[in-house]
């Protein structure tokens, strides 16, 4: 670790009291590096047993890592708590200005305890922590508005993380979550209703610190080494043009794009919503993340005519991609790009999670059409495929949850199918409602093995077309293999904590380099064996919570529909989440 260096501070906040400490810990850092190796252990510490997700024990703790600030893309932020929408491990990634702004503060991690009183926002300027009123936020109707307020408030423009909750984090939506600045989000496993029941509308984090290297050349040469990968690799190219947006028409071609509450796998309309459609029609901006050259986040520009005044508009900003346009698209047979960028806006302003809000409308609506659900329960909505104007009336009811039905739904749609009927058909893996790749069997056994249930837990889809390509046989026991091998090495970058999207580009050996310019010397075996640990530390603390391999559930839905493979054979899955079991119980 180099001299001095701030990661070892953990700065603790407790509502309830209104006091904040520092606790130093090298240590714990030397041993797991930051982000989620650092959360996981913290979490072990922090979260009492059996604890509900909404106690005021339940800490909301978030990690930085040790090339934050340091190198290029390494431009992520790791949360952790126990989750609401799966009553077990929540683990979520957020990008924007947050992991350089604690990083710069000065401190490792940040964990939040206890529950305020009255609404609050917490301000950490540098060495300063400030409980600030936010009574006046609260309530309020767009998460856009917060966040403009909190800019004009606060010091360190340019430097500063903004992370807010909207509407949906206050009314306890099991999904909701946390934006950071504007178009970034920790989206998946409800943090944001985790800070809603502790009374947090946002964390401000600014500082000025700066590091010093002894090898100040090899910092220079490891950095150009990386910048350079990362501007003139074909793989990242695609991210800065389409974005992951870029997905759609091959899905769709290759019949693997979950659509209509995957009663399909194409979408006829699709083309209408592709990366290239966005692009031509409707992009506005690229932005990115502090610290990172490649600029993946597509905004689209909206102009909306006034009602009442002829020639006047108004421009909405909307960022899209991959998963948006699956999740409140083709799922919800939204074909309209206008009127799925006007979803995408309702889903920001509430603040919640995309994916699981559209596949949560997408098993409402299936259960719709199918009459099992009467206009009573949903509050007279008649929910159809591509109604987009219905599906943003739903949205806000999902938030204000006026009913029954609308209670349940806001918890996800495990809850809600448990007591309408439709599990059958309720997309959701280990609680989690899933992603949109429809590829084969690794993506599923990825989804319900993973430590968090995401797709960014062990890349399953990636293997089913790497599997395809080469031709190669579905076995248990290398599917199974290839899950555990990526999500090792998963555990390094997300602790580090590099964006996924520069896996590739982040090599054992330039991870490597780049150490011993932190002054560690570590190998790729050393790395393993870290990443291997917190590996099994994620299992032990879903294990404590009531985690399962045996009892874990499969929507009969996914063996319907034709996959790369086919249909996928529940012997194959089954028999892989045995074997990926065995792994993990021999870790
Ligand atoms: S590639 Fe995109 S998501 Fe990743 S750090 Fe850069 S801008 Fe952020």
């Amino acid at each position: 670790m180099i001299e001095n260096d701030t990661i070892k501070r953990i700065l603790y906040v407790d509502l309830s009291r209104r006091r904040f400490w520092v606790e130093e810990d090298e240590d714990l850092f030397k041993s797991y590096l930051g982000g989620a190796g650092v959360a996981i252990q913290l979490l072990h510490k922090e979260c009492p047993k059996g604890i509900d997700p909404f106690s005021p024990d339940n800490p909301a703790i978030f990690t930085v890592g040790q090339f934050n600030a340091i190198f290029p893309i390494a431009s992520k932020m790791v949360a952790m708590f126990k989750s609401p929408l799966t009553g077990n491990l929540g683990e979520s990634h957020g990008g924007g200005r947050s992991a350089i702004a604690m990083r710069m503060a000065g401190y490792g991690a940040l964990v939040i305890k206890g529950k305020s009183e009255t609404p609050v926002y917490i301000a950490i300027h540098d060495d300063d922590v400030h409980f600030r009123d936010a009574s006046v936020l609260w309530g309020m109707s767009s998460s856009y508005t917060v966040g403009r307020i909190i800019r004009e408030q606060e010091p360190g423009s340019g430097i500063r993380t903004i992370m807010r909750i909207g509407r949906a984090g206050e009314q306890l939506v099991s999904y909701a979550c946390l934006i950071t600045e504007t178009y970034r989000h920790f989206g998946r496993m409800g943090l944001g209703a985790v800070l809603g029941s502790k009374k947090v509308k946002a964390i401000v984090i600014s500082g000025k610190r700066s590091f010093k290297f002894k090898d100040q050349k090899l910092y220079r040469q490891t950095y150009k080494e990386i910048f350079k990968s990362l501007v003139e690799s074909p793989l990242m190219k695609k991210y800065h043009e389409l974005g992951t947006s870029m997905n759609i028409n091959p899905l769709n071609e290759r019949k693997v794009l979950p659509t209509k509450n995957l009663k399909d796998n194409h979408f006829d309309l699709a083309d209408e919503i592709s990366g290239e459609a966005f692009a031509v029609n409707y992009l506005g901006r690229r932005v990115a993340c502090s610290h990172c050259p490649v600029s993946c986040i597509h905004i689209a520009a909206l102009r909306e005519p006034y009602e009442s005044e002829p020639y006047f508009y108004k421009t909405n900003m909307i960022s899209y991609d991959y998963e948006l346009i699956y999740s409140l698209g083709s799922m919800l047979g939204v074909g309209s790009s206008r009127g799925l960028l006007k979803l995408m806006d309702e889903v920001e302003i509430q603040g919640l999670d995309a994916i699981s809000t559209g596949v949560a409308l997408a098993w409402a609506t299936e259960m719709k059409e199918r009459g099992y659900l009467s206009e009573k329960e949903t509050f007279g909505l008649n929910l159809k495929w591509g109604d987009y104007e219905n599906y943003i009336k739903a949205i806000k009811l999902i938030v204000e949850q006026p009913n029954d039905f609308f209670r349940f739904l806001a918890k996800g749609v495990i809850q809600a199918s448990s007591k309408y009927g439709g599990t059958e058909f309720a997309l959701a893996f280990g609680g989690n409602e899933m992603p949109g790749y429809h590829t084969g069997p690794i993506a599923y056994v990825g989804f319900i093995t993973g430590a968090r249930h995401s797709h960014l837990d062990s890349a399953g889809y990636s293997f089913d077309q790497k599997f395809k390509a080469a031709g190669k046989n579905l076995v248990p026991q290398e599917i199974a293999n290839s899950l555990i091998a990526e999500e090792k090495w998963r555990q390094i970058l997300s602790s580090l904590v590099i964006c996924f999207f520069a896996r590739k580009v982040y090599t054992p050996e330039i991870v490597s380099k780049a150490y011993l310019v932190l002054e560690y010397d570590l190998v790729y075996d050393d790395l393993l064996k870290i990443g291997e640990k917190i590996l099994k530390s994620k299992y032990d603390f879903k294990t404590r919570e009531g985690f399962r391999f045996d009892e874990l559930k499969i929507p009969h839905r996914i063996f319907e529909l034709e996959t790369l493979f086919g249909k996928i054979s529940k012997d194959v899955v089954k028999r892989s989440i045995k074997k990926f079991k065995d792994e993990i119980e021999n870790l």
